[in-house]
């Protein structure tokens, strides 16, 4: 007997579709309708989120390549449009962006008046969001909303914010999500969710957000129908066979090493270790330039500036992101308290790896590996950590 399978109207949250990529584009527009909509695109020699117009924009037929200090882009005609892994960029670019005004204050008549500064008008609509960096979503949900400060801004962007999340099909050799318990399966919390198949992408609704967008695509010509039971088992395969072999890896001649990072016991383990003279000997690689924390999609440290112009009667203030691996992060009266690179790599490793597990009750680190591609010296933390976990204390 052959089931009809009832209109794509009828679908609700947890459902899967079968979405051609004219379906795709469709679902672009009507997100563009309301939204500001971005999604990964070839730019200055990186897959980076740009504003998106439809799907000639994706990276269709790109591939990358990662190492410690190496990222390259290359043509594949076999590469669909999401088999690129992650590139600089994340949420954490639109949510907590990098320079932000967070308040203006005018002199008139002698008294200061504070301005309010309202959120973008447009909601922000993510295209090719990867389980690692909703899993840093979570994080920083905890940093920006749950920690007993709630950041305004940070609030009002993500309280509007659709994810349009991609499951990967390949892993960078940088990729570790599969230690960090962050992917590569995209966890529940995004509105809609993408596996790519073979000329057509598998919807999941994930949300009451992502179900009524559906109901208004329900309504036009885009040949979205409901997945079959067997098209939604094939569709899983693809995130559980991606994880076997991310546990299977071994290195190859030549070709990067693959990463993991061993947890048990890690913030015992990292704290046991703080005289330990492996953070001098990454201390002669490491240049201090702050990339690390720039492109990790849960470092959340800033620092506030307030300008004046000419006349003195005006006054931005101004929030910008700051790093672990300044000086002045850790000024104090009296000077730095952390005035070696030693000690600020270590801050670093050890705030990420272990006193985030005190702050937070999670990791700071989601396994996405980009600290390790854009560094330019290309020191890997998986690799210290091991260093540090296989010898013993001083
Ligand atoms: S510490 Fe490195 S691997 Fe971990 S989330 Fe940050 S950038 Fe990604
Ligand atoms: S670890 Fe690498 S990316 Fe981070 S500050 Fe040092 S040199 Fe820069």
């Amino acid at each position: 007997m052959v089931v009809s399978p009832s209109p794509i109207s009828e679908r609700n949250i947890g459902d899967w579709l079968r979405l051609p990529p004219a379906g795709l584009q469709l679902l672009i527009e009507t997100l563009a309708e309301n939204h500001r909509v971005v999604g990964p695109q070839v730019a200055d020699g990186a897959v980076v989120y740009r504003d998106l117009r439809g799907i000639a924009e994706l990276p269709v037929g790109w591939l990358d390549e990662q190492d410690g200090g190496r990222y390259r882009l290359h043509q594949d005609p076999t590469a669909g449009f999401f088999d690129h892994v992650v590139g600089p960029h994340s949420l954490k670019n639109f949510l907590f962006p990098a320079r932000e005004t967070v308040a203006s204050f005018v002199r008139t008549d002698g008294e200061w008046v504070q301005q309010t500064h309202a959120p973008e008008d447009r909601p922000l609509a993510v295209i090719g969001v990867r389980a690692c960096d909703m899993a840093a979503l979570r994080i920083q949900d905890k940093v920006f909303l749950g920690s007993g400060h709630v950041d305004p801004g940070y609030q009002a962007r993500r309280q509007r914010l659709f994810t349009v999340a991609v499951n990967c099909r390949r892993a960078a050799a940088t990729c570790f999500c599969h230690s960090m318990a962050c992917g590569p399966a995209v966890e529940p919390g995004f509105d809609l969710a993408l596996t790519e198949r073979d000329g057509w992408f598998a919807c999941q609704i994930g949300s009451p957000a992502g179900h009524a967008l559906i109901q208004r695509l329900a309504t036009a010509d885009a040949g979205i129908v409901s997945c079959t039971v067997e098209e939604v088992d094939a569709a899983k395969q693809v995130s559980i066979d991606l994880e076997a072999s991310m546990h299977a890896r071994q290195p190859e001649a030549g070709a990067p090493r693959p990463r993991s990072l061993d947890t048990h016991g890690i913030r015992d383990l990292l704290y046991a270790q703080m005289e330990h003279p492996r953070w001098e000997e990454v201390a002669t690689r490491c240049l201090s330039c702050t990339n690390c924390t720039l492109v990790c999609p849960t470092c959340f440290c800033s620092s506030v500036t307030e300008v004046a112009d000419l006349s003195g009667d005006h006054v931005e203030r101004e929030r910008h992101w700051a790093s672990c691996f300044t000086l002045d992060h850790a000024r104090m009266h009296g000077g730095s308290v952390r005035s070696s690179t030693a000690s600020r790599y270590r801050q670093w490793v050890t705030h990420k790896l272990a006193g985030w597990i005190d702050q937070f009750d999670s990791s700071g680190c989601t396994g996405c590996g980009r600290c390790i591609t854009w560094c330019p010296v290309g020191i890997d933390l998986t690799e210290e950590v091991a260093a540090l976990r296989h010898s013993d204390p001083p």
